[in-house]
């Protein structure tokens, strides 16, 4: 099948439009590409000499929603679906995935990076893992407007922290505490007060956290208003309130910056849970220590496993989750000034690319 990718020759320098050919393979699926969301690793790719393990030129976009258009053997009953791409596909066979750590398979694929990703027409991927949207104009869906192209957030930014959340052991009535609340963070918060949680949320933007306040967080602060003494005594104070004890407070490090890393590791208490989803290639100093001396826990978090998709892709269809209001759709052939401008931080939703008609 023809299609047609943005392709980078160089990092940094302008995506360019080509046309290519891929047939899918035993196994595979060729899925016309309905929506692409912007990730933040992609513009480590692109401009912070983050290696893909694929060559260049390459096509990036790992967050992807479509309907598939061609299927190899074994892949047939897939055909004519919609579906979300997990962003991390792990092989399903190596002793990684079935130990459950797929997310650290040798053999996993992450699109955009380990094979042609989602900024084209189309993109070839395994059948294997891929998450069966139902029909949207279905009765039974309480979110009216939800379009497939809005569904590719949650390949990964709203699957991904959905992860942290489950390994976090978080139940309702404790306390989520979210360091950055931009796309990734904003998804984690709406998740945990779906699951009953109280939520508080740390961003320096105050658009960001407004905006959330409509959609499950009690409380927003400003770490670039409060110093990090005080922001600790008003989490503190806000915990006392709800009568929740450190044990059953879950910080989520999701600004993927040194300072919110190491303001999220300054709120940890007694027996607290850090889960750290933002990336960032910097280093940050801190008193290591402290786990020891709080019995606490630092969990790292890599994606999102794809036996978890159906139940995230459940709370957006059941209006728990809402990704429409935190993302800004766009046609493809503005890729190259959309990387820019969020890399100058001038847009505030996650950007959704769609292919052109
Ligand atoms: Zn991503
Ligand atoms: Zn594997």
């Amino acid at each position: 099948m023809k299609l047609s990718s943005w392709m980078v020759h160089t990092p940094g320098e302008p995506m360019l439009q080509e046309d290519r050919e891929e047939r899918a393979g035993p196994g595979e699926v060729l899925v016309e590409v309905a929506g692409c969301g912007v990730c933040h690793t992609d513009l480590g790719f692109f401009y912070d000499g983050v290696r893909t393990r694929h060559p260049l030129p390459l096509c990036l976009g790992h967050e992807v929603s479509g309907t598939v258009v061609e299927a190899g053997p074994a892949a047939e009953s897939w055909l004519g679906r919609s579906v979300i791409i997990p962003a991390v596909i792990p092989c399903g066979e190596c002793d990684a995935c079935r130990a459950g750590h797929g997310s650290i398979c040798p053999d996993q694929i992450f699109p955009g990076c380990d094979v042609h990703g989602g900024f084209s027409t189309h993109i070839k991927v395994p059948a294997k893992g891929l998450c069966p949207v139902p029909d949207l104009s279905d009765p039974s869906i309480n979110v009216t407007g939800l379009e497939l192209a809005a569904l590719s957030v949650i390949a990964d930014a709203v699957s991904t922290p959905y992860q942290a959340i489950r390994r976090s052991g978080l139940q309702t009535g404790d306390l989520a505490i979210f360091v950055g609340v931009g796309g990734v963070g904003g998804f984690g918060a709406q998740i945990d007060a779906a699951e009953g949680a109280h939520v508080v949320a740390l961003d320096v933007d105050e658009n960001k956290l407004s905006a959330l306040s409509k959609h499950g967080i009690s409380l927003g602060l400003r770490p670039d208003e409060l110093d990090a003494k005080e922001l600790k005594t008003r989490v503190r104070a806000f915990a006392k309130e709800h009568d929740i004890p450190s044990f059953r407070q879950k910080i989520f490090e999701t600004s993927g910056t040194t300072a919110g890393q190491a303001t999220a590791f300054r709120l940890l208490g007694p027996g607290g849970y850090l889960g750290v989803v933002g990336f960032t290639p910097e280093t940050v100093e801190l008193r290591l220590s402290n786990l020891m001396a709080f019995d606490a826990v630092a969990q790292g978090n890599w994606g999102c496993l794809p036996e978890h998709y159906p139940a995230v892709l459940d709370l957006v269809l059941a209006g728990d989750v809402r990704v429409t209001p935190f993302i800004e759709m766009r046609p493809m052939n503005r890729i190259n000034e959309t990387f820019e401008e969020l890399r100058r931080h001038e847009i505030s939703g996650r950007p959704v690319l769609a292919p052109e008609a």
